[in-house]
């Protein structure tokens, strides 16, 4: 049996993940949830799975029973905390910066980590990967590519590995040319041609930071140089991600578009073994790879931009984007505004001198952040 601690457990991957423990019933049991501020959703799944401990963002539900509550940011961190089994495993769902914290103290407690969060390993790569050394739990991509790169890498040898090839739908826009994005809505950025996502990483997608952010992610996930991991256009979203090996092979991962499959291989690492596992209809497909254009997407060369100055300037890139995306989604800002902000930021010379550490990726994460929503009045 797993014990699972689920943070963000009503978004698109917790509900998922949810869905996994909710077929699986004699292998994962749900110990600890902390939930969003949809209450209707949270009594209902709190309801059914009885978590002991339940983390609430704002306001509490009427329950059938007694768990154990926490609340707010504080709470997230007494829940990653808490500890009572020896098999425990946190899933990380959250959205943001808010996922880094509570990462931290469920390493602390001892928890094998499956993680969605991504902002997590952007802003705190070296400082996580060292923190998952010292308390020796495991860390798990859920993000579909880096399932993928994991599946594509196991049994290999690591040296041999020429480059790491990281595919990527093109998002909401992809059949935009750059003049035509100057006006393009909300509405329109949220509609995903492949996946349904939480809103934040919709337009993530949308603006390829997602695709950035991925790229930091694998450095850090499998400790490949980023002169190394390269990016191509695949609109079908069916080939996940691939390895090419130095005599040429290439091995990819390949299935239907479904959170569902990365979220159980990271549960099950490195099992396949699943009895309501979906089938491919590889007939009639047609797959498709294209150059991924950085002129088109140029937040993507900013992620490479940022990972070459290194240290705290991956928490200023996330952060700028953290508020930029806030901005856009209550109207504050156009669609281009996004990577203007992101730009701007991590051009800035004066975060040059803030030392990469846990406590200064916080603290700059929140100022540029409150800096920014202040500027373009978000709030
Ligand atoms: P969603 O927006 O669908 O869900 C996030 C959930 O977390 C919401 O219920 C939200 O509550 C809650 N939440 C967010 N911040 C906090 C907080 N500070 N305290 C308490 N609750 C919080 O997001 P996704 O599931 O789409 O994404 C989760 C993470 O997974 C992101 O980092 C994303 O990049 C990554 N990911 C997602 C994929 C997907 O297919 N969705 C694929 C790969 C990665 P509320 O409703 O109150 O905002
Ligand atoms: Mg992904």
């Amino acid at each position: 049996m797993k014990y699972l601690y689920i943070v963000g457990a009503l978004g698109s991957i917790g509900t998922q993940t949810l869905d996994i423990v909710r077929n699986n019933k004699d292998e994962f049991k749900v110990v600890g949830m902390a939930v969003g501020s949809n209450l209707a959703l949270a009594k209902e799944l709190i309801e059914e799975f009885k978590p002991e401990v339940v983390c609430y963002r704002n306001n509490k539900c009427d329950l059938s029973y007694s768990p154990i509550e926490y609340f707010g940011d504080e709470g997230l961190l007494k829940l990653a905390s808490y500890h009572k089994y020896d098999n425990e495993v946190f899933v990380n769902a959250l959205v943001g910066i808010s996922g880094l914290l509570p990462t931290v103290y469920a390493i602390k407690s001892k928890k094998d980590i499956a993680l969605a969060n991504k902002e997590t390993l952007v802003v705190a790569g070296d400082l996580i990967k060292a923190l998952v050394k010292e308390y020796n739990v495991s860390l798990t991509p859920i993000d579909s590519e880096h399932s993928a790169i994991l599946q594509c890498i196991h049994g290999e040898n690591k040296s041999e590995i020429k480059r790491l090839i990281i595919t990527a739908s093109g998002g909401s826009f992809r059949n935009k040319k750059r003049e035509e994005l100057e006006n393009v809505t909300k509405a329109d950025a949220l509609k995903h041609p492949n996946w349904s996502m939480g809103s934040k990483i919709t337009i993530d997608s949308a603006t390829m930071m997602n695709k950035g952010f991925e790229v930091i992610e694998a450095h850090y996930l499998f400790d490949i140089p980023y002169e190394k991991i390269d990016t191509i256009l695949h609109p079908e979203s069916i080939v996940h991600s691939m390895v090419e090996y130095n005599d040429g092979s290439i091995k990819a991962q390949i299935g239907a578009s479904d959170m569902h499959i990365p979220i159980q291989y990271a549960l099950r690492y490195p099992s396949h073994n699943n009895l309501d596992g979906k089938s491919l209809n590889l007939i009639g497909l047609n797959l498709n790879f294209m150059e991924l254009s950085t002129l088109r997407y140029p937040c993507l060369k900013y992620a490479y931009m940022v990972a070459k100055k290194g240290g705290i300037y991956y928490a200023v890139l996330n952060a700028a984007n953290e508020a930029a995306v806030y901005l856009f989604l209550n109207d504050k800002i156009k669609f281009l505004d996004i990577e203007r902000i992101i730009y701007s930021e991590i051009s800035n010379d004066e975060y040059k001198s803030i030392s990469y550490n846990l406590e200064n990726i916080i603290d700059i994460s929140k100022k540029i952040i409150d800096k920014l929503v202040v500027r373009y009045g978000g709030k």
